[in-house]
């Protein structure tokens, strides 16, 4: 038996449909931290669960935006690496169905992924909380006070990124849709997450339990190793350039 990239590949070409599940882990080679790793850039001496979370965005806008804008400045200026462009690549070729992230980061969409399901939402735009005007992301910076907490343009209402806090319910589309795509996938690819953060980390349990297969790569244990058919655990970029290269070469 074929083990390491190789088995990830023949798991691919084999499956009808496959699915790739990815998190933060998918985008720290684009120079964007876990912030879960403690001691990283911009979240070092906050917690994010704190800061980042719903009850501080209304009760201390001022501070919320404090961390939350240099932080949308930094990923505006990121870009997709070799992983994101593998799975787009796979996508492009019939390979994978779909794309389900937890990330915020809009990477996927700019390495070209097509179908992608952000089920903690994007920031791509910004939403006013009173009359519900949205603003794209380029446009968000003009909303700014003094004071430096962004209020609507239509109605002065406090306007949120279109991002899920911490103390937020996921999107119920969004959700709905990454449980339907992991209930068919006769492979669950998972790239870069920890499937710790709930509930996400339900999604594999669908997938297993319709009938599919689950193959990680991620650094570091996940509670899905021992069901897993072939865990992966080097570096996200050199490991899916192998997948795809193993793909590539493999007779048709
Ligand atoms: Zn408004």
């Amino acid at each position: 038996m074929t083990s390491g990239p190789g088995a990830v590949a023949a798991l691919i070409a084999d499956a009808k449909s496959v699915v790739a599940l990815t998190g933060a882990g998918i985008s720290v080679p684009s120079g964007i931290p876990d912030f879960r790793t403690p001691g990283e850039g911009l979240w070092e001496k906050v917690d994010p669960a704190e800061v980042a979370h719903i009850d501080a965005f209304h009760e201390d806008p001022r501070r919320f935006w404090s961390y939350y804008r240099p932080r949308f400045a930094d990923l505006r200026s990121k870009s997709p690496n070799r992983a994101h462009q593998v799975l787009a690549e796979l996508e492009a070729g019939g390979l994978i169905d779909a794309v389900i992230t937890q990330n915020v980061d809009l990477l996927h969409a700019k390495a070209g992924s097509e179908r992608v399901i952000e089920v903690h939402g994007s920031i791509a735009s910004s939403s006013c909380l009173s009359c519900g005007a949205s603003y794209p992301l380029e446009s968000v910076g003009e909303l700014f006070g003094l004071d430096g907490v962004a209020t609507c343009a239509c109605c002065t209402g406090a306007v949120k990124p279109d991002v899920v806090l911490f103390g937020e319910l996921l999107p119920e589309r969004a959700m709905v849709e990454a449980e339907e795509l992991c209930e068919k996938a006769d492979l669950l690819l998972c790239v870069g997450s920890s499937l710790e953060v709930h509930p996400v980390a339900g999604l594999p349990e669908l997938t297993l339990r319709s009938g599919g297969r689950i193959a990680i790569v991620t650094k570091g244990p996940t509670p899905y190793d021992s069901d897993a058919a072939i865990k992966l655990d080097g570096d996200v970029v050199a490991e899916l350039s192998a997948v795809l290269d193993a793909l590539q070469g493999a007779p048709a």
